[in-house]
């Protein structure tokens, strides 16, 4: 066992505190990183809040990880010492269910293991990237190609592969208008990865406050949601909504938006149940469907699509001490567009 530095929520809604943790040996296949930044993403706050239901604590949250290869196990082939690597939501699946062979881990079967506040196959419970190292299975460490600078993609790990995956899915491309509901951490990483498959981009944001930014990271329109007059304007306009916002939403209105037999794909995650009008779909042969980060494979698919088109998630660099300012700033939707952590501080 190596003892390392992070930071922890002791308890539900507890501030988080520099405190130690233990990570294990690295074993035949793990591979042993030196975590340089850690990205803040609004479900670390869901979990160490309870907003998600029960958690374990003490919690070190954090799945937006991009370090440094630091040392390797014996049976390792993907990785080498010295190499730039991230890692993301999930760092153990059972491998075989029909889920895990289809490269669609997320959704494993029997459960991925979550990077932080799971127990892992072994026993023993995760801790996430707040900390200064991380040992993990290659197979669920993915490679940061060179040209995307180690801080900037941080959050792809988790916010850049949540919109990735159904803007692939459901086909964002040229000749497609694709709308991003809510300009935040996933919001304008939607609207980058969207402009460059080529989709033409609107971003539908609460308020116009955002805007300037919102053109400058891709987006060809931007409306303000709080006018009614957008959805008059906008009605039957989209093949897909990519809906980002943890806040419930009008979701019949949104419906509105698309064309016949558009879809309406949610990646925020609401802690409250919210209720539709199933006229909503039916008028259209409209789809209203979820998705949940992306396997490995499409997670590397992402971060190398990301490095030949100069992706980066736009971020506020911050010392781990300023964590609890931070959070309390995602809540308040203050930050433009994703705090990461500068692990060396910690
Ligand atoms: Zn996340
Ligand atoms: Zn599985």
């Amino acid at each position: 066992m190596t003892t390392v530095a992070a930071y922890a929520a002791p308890a539900a809604k507890a501030p988080l505190e520099r405190t130690t943790i233990e990570r294990r040996e690295v074993r035949e296949h793990d591979v042993l990183i030196d975590i340089k930044f850690a990205g803040i993403c609004h479900s670390d706050i869901h979990q160490a809040r309870e907003g998600w239901g029960e958690a374990i604590f003490p919690m070190v949250p954090g799945h937006e990880i991009a370090g440094i290869v630091s040392e390797v196990g014996p049976g390792v082939t993907r990785f080498k010492v010295g190499d730039r690597v991230g890692v993301g939501c999930m760092v153990d699946s059972c491998r075989e269910c029909e889920n895990c062979k289809a490269g669609r881990e997320q959704y494993c079967t029997s459960g991925n293991t979550g990077t932080y506040n799971a127990v892992g196959r072994d026993g023993e419970v995760t801790y996430g990237g707040y900390s200064e190292k991380v040992v993990v299975d290659e197979n669920f460490v993915l490679g940061i190609p060179e040209g995307i600078a180690l801080d900037e993609a941080a959050p792809l790990l988790c916010a850049g592969i949540t919109t990735y995956s159904p803007l692939k899915r459901w086909n964002a491309g040229p000749g497609k208008k694709v709308a991003v509901v809510g300009l935040g951490g996933l919001g304008h990483m939607a609207v980058k990865l969207a402009h460059a498959l080529g989709a033409e981009v609107t971003v539908l944001s609460q308020s116009l406050r955002k805007k300037d930014d919102g053109l400058k990271l891709g987006a060809d329109h931007y409306y303000a949601t709080s006018d009614p007059a957008t959805f008059e304007e906008l009605s039957g306009t989209f093949d897909l909504i990519v809906s980002t916002v943890s806040a419930p939403l009008d979701l019949g209105a949104y419906l509105g938006l698309l064309k016949t037999e558009g879809t309406l794909a949610n990646v925020g995650a609401p802690e409250e149940p919210v209720s539709l009008n199933l006229f909503a779909l039916l008028g259209g042969g409209k789809s209203l469907s979820g998705s949940m980060i992306g396997g490995i494979a499409e997670t590397q698919e992402m971060l190398d699509f990301c490095a030949e088109h100069g992706i980066g998630a736009e971020i506020e660099l911050i010392a781990a001490s300023e964590i609890n300012e931070a959070y309390e700033r995602v809540l308040s939707s203050d930050v433009r567009y994703r705090f990461v952590i500068d692990t060396a501080t910690i």
